[in-house]
């Protein structure tokens, strides 16, 4: 156990101590004005602590510790799919063969990687029934981004430049509207029926000629099916549109069905969720775009090919394309990940990764459904949303229960979102965790409703457990302390 009192470096700072033993200098020492010249020089020396070795290795194992990731506990952040990846694919990623090359490198001598690339756009167009894909953008949004202004470029090649909206649904994640905005569209909100799915006559009364695309989930962001996917679609195509799949989340689906063949013309997806690579701290990711023939002259470039001879290259000779979106050729290291992935999975181990992942959200949500009220009375995919809104009627709100879970050691479950659901708990458990964990979330989230019931108290003054307690955020969000100063 570590002290959680302990004091802080600063705190234990005593003069002259230090964490290193050099060697004496053997040679003359030069005044520092000398070796950096004298306006670089600072007037007084920084307060770096000064601690022994010992005390500063402490420090840093102090802080790892209170780290929380996907290594050291359950994770069931809805909508961002925090699962467990097998290690080895960090190994393949580290060979020295992939890291030790550079992108200006000559094609023949990359030849690998090259190929490496070009199965990986294949094994991904396999995987969404997309016609072809580009490997650039690194993330989500990126991806999104790159998505709507291929889509773009295809309108105004066809000399149709009315198309300004770009139609989403009131469930979406926040980057699709934040997306079509960067991209220079106007965002239109769809609105969602009873069943937590698209409201077919509301989008038929907002889909026309000036509609350029529509940016749909598929499960949506509430864990469902939209099961009139293809009425969707052709109520888009019948107006001139195109109709977008945020594949942020493709293991609900993944060997089980294709946006490519629910009748989208774009699709992104999130590497960095879906397909083992590591995912928080703000990144690298890897969001690659899949698109239909009729979209591909648009796609970024180069694309990765295959030559006549059989060897591996850049196609730059595309007049149509948008242009670069990333330097080079994307994140390599993440697409190497998710290749390794694909290929030690292969397309059984996809499917079932899709099948367990929605067993787990599906018995989560059976065991909890008792003890929440559920927004919507249906079979889940990848993950689900209940409502906090009994435990509120209690004095007890959504955030204190999040809170309450890290006292248990658990990262709590996406909570406010969509906003659709009253006091929403967004749960996303993902196919990697047991069904053992399972269980113990579930009991322990059972336990803080009948504490809400019993002692609401002490959920609303969680957590008690936690380095630091409460904390206020809209004054942490104001008032951003970024730097340590000794008392
Ligand atoms: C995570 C996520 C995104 C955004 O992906 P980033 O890589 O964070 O930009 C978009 N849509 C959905 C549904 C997501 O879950």
């Amino acid at each position: 156990m570590t002290n959680q009192n302990q004091p802080l470096i600063f705190e234990r700072s005593r003069k002259n101590r230090t964490a290193y033993s050099l060697p004496e200098l053997d040679v003359p020492e030069k005044p520092l004005d000398e070796m950096v010249g004298p306006d670089y020089l600072r007037e007084n020396s920084p307060e770096f602590p000064e601690v022994s070795e010992l005390e500063l290795v402490r420090h840093y194992m102090a802080l790892s510790k209170r780290n929380f990731g996907v290594d050291n506990g359950f994770y069931p952040l809805g909508s961002c799919t925090m699962k467990y990846n097998p290690k080895v694919n960090e190994y393949i990623a580290r060979l020295d063969g992939l890291t030790h090359i550079h992108p200006y490198q000559d094609e023949q001598t990359i030849q690998g990687a090259l190929e490496l690339l070009y199965r990986l756009q294949n094994n991904l167009q396999e995987i969404t029934g997309m016609d072809a894909v580009t490997l650039q953008p690194a993330a989500g949004a990126h991806g999104e981004w790159t998505g709507l202004m291929i889509i773009r470029a295809f309108h105004e090649a066809n000399g149709d430049f009315k198309r300004t909206k770009v139609i989403i649904p009131d469930t979406a994640h926040g980057t699709n509207p934040a997306s079509a905005s960067v991209a220079g569209f106007e965002a239109v909100t769809v609105k969602s029926n009873a069943h937590g799915l698209v409201d077919i006559d509301d989008l038929r009364r907002v889909a026309d000629e000036t509609t350029a695309a529509l940016m749909l989930t598929n499960p949506n962001t509430l864990g469902l099916f939209e099961t009139n996917i293809q009425e969707i679609a052709d109520i888009i195509h019948q107006a001139g549109g195109k109709v977008y799949y945020d594949g942020a989340n493709m293991n609900a689906i993944m060997g089980v069905t294709r946006p490519g063949d629910m009748g989208y013309d774009v699709v992104h997806l999130n590497l960095h969720k879906t397909f083992t690579g590591p995912h928080g701290g703000g990144g690298p990711g890897s969001g690659p775009v899949g698109v239909k023939t009729e979209l591909e002259p648009f796609l970024p470039k180069p694309l990765i090919i295959k030559k006549q001879d059989g060897s591996f290259g850049f196609d730059n000779n595309r007049p149509q394309s948008i242009g670069r979106v990333k330097a080079f050729y994307g994140n390599f290291g993440i697409n190497v990940r998710a290749y390794a992935y694909i290929r030690t999975m292969g397309g059984k181990g996809l499917k079932q990764v899709s099948k367990d992942a929605v067993l787990n959200a599906n018995y989560l949500l059976k065991r909890l459904s008792d003890h929440f009220d559920t927004p919507f009375k249906r079979i889940c995919k990848h993950e689900f949303v209940l409502s906090g809104s009994r435990q509120k009627n209690l004095g007890v709100r959504t955030l204190d229960i999040a809170k309450r879970l890290l006292d248990f050691g658990y990262y709590p479950p996406t909570i406010y979102f969509p906003l659709l659901v009253d006091e929403a708990l967004m749960i996303e458990p993902t196919e990697t965790e047991s069904k053992e964990t399972l269980d113990a979330f579930a009991d322990h989230l059972i336990a803080i409703t009948e504490e809400a019931e019993n002692t609401p108290e002490i959920v609303q003054e969680a957590p008690h457990h936690t380095v630091i307690g409460r904390l206020d955020e809209t004054r942490a969000a104001r008032h951003p302390v970024l730097r340590y100063r000794k008392q």
